[in-house]
């Protein structure tokens, strides 16, 4: 049976100027303050109206538009399964590493306009592409689940995710508004090692087996941002195709530092790329001492 998860957002913000050494997640309460409504593109009308449209309803039979590091095969349309048998899941023996870039929205889908003449689709295109090459100069091999201008459906970028076998998936999103790049991590209930369910794993709800894994890329991200003096805001949420990736995700949004410094500086770009490059090459030795 497929479903959507209807949990309500959970956004908290780490304490100024709390500072924590890579790879140690905060764990009291007392380190975080909630903030106030914060708008979100993944929450904005056009990206909440394509998530609806998944509801109870088959994915679009649009293949993904995906490259690697390494030619592929053309994509055929892929039926989306209710469940991820254990075999899907099953880890290649020769612990390849691989990073899978998912640039949101595309096509109609513009996602939130960013400035009078830049769509969020065409900025997260451009990061995934940034981001690409800077870890390919890492030898981490990469798939973008679209390299063009195309509508994509959150089925086809989680089925993309799960036959990737990635070893960190990473959902790309910017918005106007804000401070900062914004974290966000499923808040599906975790489901442990132990859990017997983890043999065959509901579509909608896949991420909840790699949700510790998911943390700790998290952390490694917010460690990043950190010593580039980039701030970060951590939450967690309920969103697609997140929920349906079997394997660490994290949703990444970038906002502006400030208003001086908006989406469209280069030199911030860049500083979100490099933050992203390095957590990612760290999470590359994360990974292999503990897959
Ligand atoms: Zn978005």
């Amino acid at each position: 049976m497929r479903w959507i998860s209807t949990r309500k957002t959970a956004t908290k913000r780490r304490v100024p100027g709390a500072m924590r050494p890579r790879g140690v997640r905060w764990t009291g309460l007392s380190d975080w303050v909630p903030i106030g409504l914060v708008c979100f593109c993944c929450l904005c009308p056009a990206h909440a109206q394509q998530s609806q449209t998944q509801t109870g309803t088959q994915a679009a039979a649009t293949p993904p538009a995906t490259t690697s590091s390494q030619p592929q095969p053309a994509s055929q349309p892929t039926a989306v399964p209710t469940n991820i048998p254990a075999a899907t899941q099953a880890r290649p023996t020769e612990l390849r590493f691989l990073v899978l870039l998912d640039p949101a929205h595309g096509g109609a889908d513009t996602g939130a306009m960013l400035n009078p003449t830049t769509p969020e689709k065409t900025y997260t295109l451009a990061l995934a592409e940034q981001l690409r090459a800077a870890l390919n100069a890492h030898g981490i091999r990469t798939i973008l689940t679209r390299t063009s201008d195309i509508a994509l459906d959150n089925d086809t970028r989680a089925t993309t995710a799960n036959h990737s076998h990635a070893s960190a998936c990473i959902s790309l999103h910017a918005t106007s508004t804000g401070n900062g790049v914004h974290l966000f991590t499923s808040s599906l209930p975790v489901m442990t090692e132990a859990d017997p369910r983890r043999a065959f794993l509901p579509w909608q709800t896949a991420q909840a087996a790699y949700e510790t894994s998911s943390l700790r890329l998290e952390s490694d991200m917010d460690a990043a941002m950190t010593q580039l003096h980039i701030p970060v805001l951590i939450a967690r949420t309920s969103i697609l195709p997140l929920d349906s990736m079997a394997c660490p995700a994290v949703d990444i949004e970038v906002a502006p530092v400030d208003a001086t410094t908006p989406l469209s500086d280069r030199g911030y770009q860049q500083k979100v790329v490099a933050a992203l490059e390095a957590a990612l090459v760290a999470w590359r030795g994360d990974w292999r001492q503990h897959p």
